[in-house]
């Protein structure tokens, strides 16, 4: 099969580095995007980063039909044996299946900071369907991203939908043209717009082990509540994948990135990678946008231990370390 390049434009790739380089919309190698014609869909490669869009290849090639019949059931849903090019080393997304089910050319997924803070609550998810009631768009409860999600997205996707709010994960917006898309996000991040509150600290007094140094999401653990909430558990899967299962009181095993202490502070490891840091940041980000009276929910320890034996997930935290 011949590829035809000429389907990723230049307007695709600014759209891709712009989400990229923005991290209200999307956190190191979080985040996908995809152009597609009938035959041929370029996705993000798993691992890769979309602020990278403009300046490296990031995007592969594969076989839409084939991904497609992954979405429904065939193969293993990896898409990895979908790529056209054999010479290629990079493997799709791992959320390659709903954008080739996708009835859209254009599909775009982001872990939007204004649709997590919606999304991981109860009370959220009922003030982010009304903001959004007259738009075209779905909700979709929390599943292992790859097929699971795929199912749950068919399940409720009609041929009107263009918006899909995912619990405890994120955003999907899709049209025809990179502009309707790029203008369906702009108006999904206005009508949830949250305004972050003031998040400085008392720069914590507590000596702690050389290896770590604190770091300005110590507000975090400053702030009763939050303490609370981020100790609980994960709110999302990129949290997971990156940082481990919410955030841990101790350095148990030695290698911990981030430790939180009580009323003190958040402390960071002074090898961690760029990955963890801006999941860090990106769960400051929400935290600093939850409304008191909305109570955010954990994933819960199931989902958490699914992520953390994916080999696909292995992989793309493989690749993100080497960065
Ligand atoms: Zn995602």
């Amino acid at each position: 099969m011949k590829l035809s390049t000429e389907l990723i434009t230049s307007n695709f790739l600014s759209m891709s580095a712009r989400l990229g380089n923005d991290p209200l919309q999307v956190q190191g190698p979080g985040g996908n995007t995809s152009i597609k014609d009938e035959k041929i869909m370029w996705i993000k490669a798993s691992g890769t980063e979309l602020a990278n869009a403009e300046t490296e290849s990031i995007f592969v090639a594969v076989d839409r039909i084939a991904a497609n019949a992954q979405a429904n059931g065939y193969g293993d849903g990896t898409c990895i044996d979908t790529v056209i090019d054999p010479e290629i080393n990079l493997r799709p997304s791992i959320e390659t299946t709903f954008h080739a089910a996708l009835n859209h050319k254009v599909v775009v997924h982001t872990h939007s900071i204004s649709t997590l803070t919606h999304v991981i609550s109860n009370e959220g998810r009922d003030v982010a369907k009304n903001k959004l009631k007259d738009m075209p768009f779905i909700m979709v409860p929390y599943a292992k991203p790859g097929v699971p999600l795929t199912n749950e997205i068919l399940a409720r996707v009609n041929s009107d939908t263009k918006i899909i709010l995912l619990q405890n994960h994120g955003l999907i917006c899709c049209g025809e043209t990179v502009e309707e898309v790029s203008n369906l996000i702009k108006e999904v991040e206005t009508r949830l717009y949250l305004p972050p509150k003031n998040i400085s600290h008392t720069p914590p007094n507590k000596i702690i082990d050389k290896a770590f140094s604190w770091t300005s999401e110590s507000w975090m653990a400053q702030d009763k509540i939050v303490n609370s909430y981020i100790t609980s558990g994960s709110f999302y899967p990129d949290h997971v994948v990156f940082l481990g299962s919410g955030l841990p009181v101790s350095d148990a095993n030695g290698k911990t990135p981030v430790v939180l202490h009580e009323g003190e502070g958040v402390a960071i490891r002074s090898d961690t990678t760029n990955s963890q840091k801006a999941m860090l940041k990106c769960l400051s980000d929400i935290m600093c946008r939850l409304p008191k009276s909305w109570i955010p929910l954990t994933i819960g320890v199931n989902a958490e231990a699914e992520l953390l034996n994916w080999d696909a997930e292995k992989y793309r935290q493989k690749l993100a370390a080497e960065k």
